[in-house]
């Protein structure tokens, strides 16, 4: 068979790296001939994803396609999909993800439950809103890693709004961030990961450290778990979802959203569940049975991020000292710059022991440091 990616990030290279283990030919797009995955596929293709004609012009002539970032052309997809290509996941699901509009009206309309919400236009729009704060206002399309997520406590902080259109969402008194990974085949079957829990960095508003399976109160779990899978059941497609969840402090639990794909929060699924995010993916476009998804051992996940103050070409301060330690993996993405904040790397840490996770999350976080 052969499948096309959308996206050359670190997703993808870590898509490409699971497609190793099958007999499938691999193309991939992207507009950065030096991406992370632009070496491991078997055939290249520069171009943008956003873009219908080169969308439509990469998958013309492949078996399926899936992407690894949501911000693709979805017009083409339909097309591609309407002369029989298959689309993981259908391009109808992420049309309804990509826009938080369009995601967050799909969860009310499913009674799915989810932070209350309503929907502004403009900054214009947005001022007719006090009443609604403390809040967060989510721009509809083209945010990522917390840019375009504004947080507005009261009525001075409105002119850090967005001028476009937007959700602006009740703010919810966050006691756990979670992610759970759900995979559905063509035939309606699904698996579940156990649940990770994330926690942030205040500074860069990204993905401090992460420990998966999460330690919950089971009544949490269960009613995490039938979220998750509600979502998928609702969006009515094959493929791999993530689903972001929030546990507030009345044990709710709330969804916060859902990425269409692998996901970062499944990083440590390479070394830590019998069948990674990644390999769940291919057996699904390859047609194969599902995998496992269960957990070998506990893992904590550390992301790489470049350090403050060092933008250039990147040198790792720590490497062989984190290198040297038991169940420790190194993840390094390939890219030439470093930048503060930019994800360049993560490591995956295994052990029976929860206390031994933490312990050296944080030794590997202010060991190994990314500089230029
Ligand atoms: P992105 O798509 O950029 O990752 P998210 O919607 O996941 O943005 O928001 C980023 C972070 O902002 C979340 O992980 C959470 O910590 C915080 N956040 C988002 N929505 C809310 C909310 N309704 N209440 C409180 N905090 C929130």
């Amino acid at each position: 068979m052969k499948i096309g990616i959308l996206g050359g990030g670190q997703l993808g290279r870590m898509l490409l790296q699971a497609a190793a283990n099958y007999v499938v030919e691999t193309h991939l797009m992207e507009k950065d001939p030096d991406c992370p995955a632009a070496h491991l596929c078997h055939h290249f293709t520069l171009g943008d994803i956003q873009d219908f004609d080169a969308v439509y012009a990469f998958g013309k002539g492949l078996d399926a396609l899936t992407i690894e970032i949501e911000s693709v052309n979805v017009d083409a997809l339909e097309k591609l999909e309407s002369e029989g290509v298959k689309i993981y996941p259908k391009p109808s699901a992420i049309r309804t993800i990509k826009n938080k509009v369009t995601q967050k009206e799909f969860y009310r309309h499913h009674q799915i439950p989810t932070a209350d919400f309503v929907i502004t236009e403009n900054l214009a729009e947005l001022a007719k809103h006090t009443a609604f704060l403390p809040a967060v206002h989510k721009i509809g399309q083209g945010g990522y890693d917390g840019k375009g997520v504004s947080v507005l406590n009261d009525e001075r902080d409105m002119g850090n709004g967005f001028d476009a259109p937007a959700v602006l969402e009740k703010k919810v008194s966050i006691k756990k961030e979670l992610a759970i990974i759900v995979a559905m085949n063509a035939f309606g079957e699904s698996v579940i990961y156990p649940p990770a829990e994330m926690i942030f960095d205040p500074v860069w508003n990204l993905l401090d450290y992460q420990i998966s399976p999460a330690i919950l109160p089971e009544k949490i779990l269960w009613k995490a778990e039938a979220i998750a899978q509600r979502v998928v059941r609702e969006l009515n497609s094959p493929g791999l979802f993530a689903i972001e969840l929030f546990v507030d402090e009345n044990e709710e639990v709330l969804v916060n959203e859902t990425a269409p794909r692998v996901h970062n929060s499944g990083h440590h699924t390479i070394e830590a569940n019998y069948s990674s995010q990644y390999d769940m993916l291919w057996r699904i476009m390859l047609g194969y049975p599902l995998g496992n998804p269960d957990p070998i051992l506990p893992a904590a996940i550390v992301n790489i991020l470049g350090a403050a103050d060092f933008s250039g070409d990147a040198r790792y301060e720590g490497l062989l000292e984190v290198l040297q330690m038991d169940n420790v993996f190194v993840h390094l993405y390939g890219k030439k710059k470093t930048k503060p904040g930019r994800k360049m790397g993560h490591v995956t840490i295994l052990h029976k022991e929860y206390t031994d996770l933490t312990y050296k999350a944080n030794k590997i976080k202010h060991l190994l440091q990314v500089k230029a």
